[in-house]
């Protein structure tokens, strides 16, 4: 039987491990301050806007969230950033992407102070990255980092294989297992043989954004799989397709109007692979627990804690 890693479970850790010290840090003056701008309506991202708060809320750390129309400019949201730069009690910016489309999303980034950039996104950011030196990690590579290392399972020496190349996932997350010393590959749309690659890993993961499309001949028995995909379907045969007539999911679907897969096969994945993220319940707690992390380390150096 595969070991399923729980990302609840560790996301709480993780949370508990946070508490002690926003109370430090109350205790020195003021709460650590996140901003979260989100402009326009996207509903995935107001979902994401909203759980992001609940949980600063939970923690102690002061929230807040801007809400531009979504015909802001790129000018003015770059002043908008800038004013949080500015803003004194204010540790982290999250500019919630996507952006709308006639905004130059590099733009606005690249106007959030360093110092407070909790996603980790700043060009300085990556180059701290790149280089291994200090400063704050994408959340979702370092929810998964996290996750390894607290289920003990081995990095070092060993092969990763990352299928996805973007700037906010595959890219950091091949750089932080090549940190901890992996064999890293990574893949993309234009990679020969993905599924040999694949199967050459002992830790995979999957973030491309394509419902299920790791079955079982991408993965080496035994091996960890993590799937990052979040993918909602909404069709029902296409439901019935990927998790092979289960009665549970069909009547999940005919509750909700869609069901969410990961990138890689949840039933092949449960048979062949040694351990997995389950979708949900696997990366995605992780992501908001990280950025929790990132906004208290962020305050934490501006208040001279640690
Ligand atoms: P992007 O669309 O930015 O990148 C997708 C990557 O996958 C690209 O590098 C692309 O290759 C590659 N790819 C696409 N199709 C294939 C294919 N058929 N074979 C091999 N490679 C392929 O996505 P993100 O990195 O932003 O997100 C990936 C997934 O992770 C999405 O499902 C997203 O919803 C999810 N996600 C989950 C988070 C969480 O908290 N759990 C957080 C962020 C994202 P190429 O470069 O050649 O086009």
């Amino acid at each position: 039987m595969a070991l399923i890693l729980d990302g609840n479970r560790i996301r709480d850790q993780i949370k508990s491990e946070c508490r002690p010290r926003v109370e430090q840090l109350i205790a020195k003056g003021r709460a650590p301050g996140l901003a979260v701008v989100l402009a326009g309506h996207d509903p995935a991202s107001q979902i994401y806007v909203r759980n992001k708060v609940k949980t600063s809320q939970e923690l102690g750390i002061y929230s807040e969230t801007l809400t531009p129309p979504e015909s802001i400019s790129t000018a003015e949201l770059v002043a908008l950033v800038e004013e949080l730069n500015r803003r004194p009690e204010i540790d982290g910016i999250l500019v919630q992407m996507p952006l709308p489309a006639h905004v130059d999303a590099k733009r606005v980034l690249l106007a959030v102070a360093p110092e407070k950039d909790v996603d980790g996104f700043h060009p300085c950011n990556v180059g701290n990255l790149a280089t291994g030196r200090p400063g704050p990690k994408p959340c979702t590579p370092a929810g998964i980092i996290e996750l390894l290392k607290r289920y003990q399972i081995p990095i070092r020496g060993k092969r990763a294989v990352v299928v996805g190349r973007s700037d906010i996932v595959g890219k950091p997350a091949a750089l932080l297992l090549l940190h901890e010393d992996a064999t890293v590959t990574i893949c993309h749309s234009k990679t020969a043989d993905l599924p040999g690659v694949c199967r050459q890993a002992d830790i995979l993961v999957a973030a491309m954004g394509r419902a299920a499309m790791i079955t079982a001949d991408f993965i080496a028995p035994g091996a960890t799989v993590i799937d990052v995909g979040i993918n909602r379907i909404d069709n029902r045969d296409e439901v019935a397709r990927i998790f092979r007539g289960s009665a549970e999911k069909l009547a999940a679907f005919d509750r909700n109007g869609s069901v969410l897969v990961g990138d890689v096969h949840p039933i092949d994945v449960a048979a062949t692979a040694g351990a997995y993220t389950p979708v949900p319940g696997g990366v995605g707690p992780l992501t908001i627990a990280m950025l929790m992390v990132n906004t208290i380390d962020s305050a934490e150096r501006r208040i001279g804690v640690c």
